[in-house]
């Protein structure tokens, strides 16, 4: 196991030993910690796990995951070329949005991997995840353009869920997506 490898599960092993949010965790089957290369210059941040995550304890393997495959592979990655995880790590019950206490319980834990990580660009997916790093901005109005914030470099972009089955919002997630290759390529 690489030394970032090891380190990730060392912040995993933190979740479970603290017991963070016990209320979720006595809901849910299991922590969906990450997935994905702890190299990686990318790194995906959504909300929270879903059924099909809760059940096979990774981030986006359901139908938004599907859609996020599809776009990576649009600019020529998988899975496993980048990381994928979420704010919250317990699938919240009946899908509702994780709470303000949730997602401040797990953000240290997110910082955390990120620390570890060193992605060149953060990628926000929907609302929560964006405000968690860039506060005060409106998801509609900076979709697609990256911020430095703090030194890190950020793209925030509509959740695949949302965007899944809205035609509109899916081709503008589409469009910012592509984007990608070209912030990276500056950033390097
Ligand atoms: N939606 C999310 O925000 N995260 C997942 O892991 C799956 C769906």
């Amino acid at each position: 196991m690489s030394k970032k490898a090891e380190q990730l599960e060392k912040i995993k092993a933190d979740i479970l030993k603290q017991k963070i949010c016990p209320k979720l965790a006595a809901g849910a089957t299991q922590l969906v910690f990450g997935d994905g290369n702890p190299d990686a210059d990318l790194v995906f941040i959504g909300e929270a796990p879903g059924k099909n995550e809760d059940i096979q304890g990774l981030p986006f393997v359901g139908a938004a995951g599907k859609f996020l495959n599809e776009m990576l592979a649009l600019i020529g990655l998988k899975r496993e070329d980048v990381y994928i995880t979420n704010i919250v790590k317990y699938r919240p019950p009946e899908n509702r949005d994780p709470l303000p206490d949730e997602k401040a319980a797990f953000l240290p834990f997110l910082r955390s991997q990120l620390l570890v990580i060193k992605p060149k660009i953060v990628v926000t997916l929907g609302r929560h995840s964006m405000e968690c790093f860039l506060p005060g901005l409106q998801i509609s109005n900076c979709h697609g353009q990256a911020k430095r914030y703090k030194g890190q470099v950020y793209l925030p972009l509509f959740h695949p869920a949302a965007a899944l089955y809205n035609g509109s919002m899916r081709q503008t997630l589409i469009d910012d997506f592509m984007k990608i290759p070209s912030i990276l390529a500056k950033l390097t």
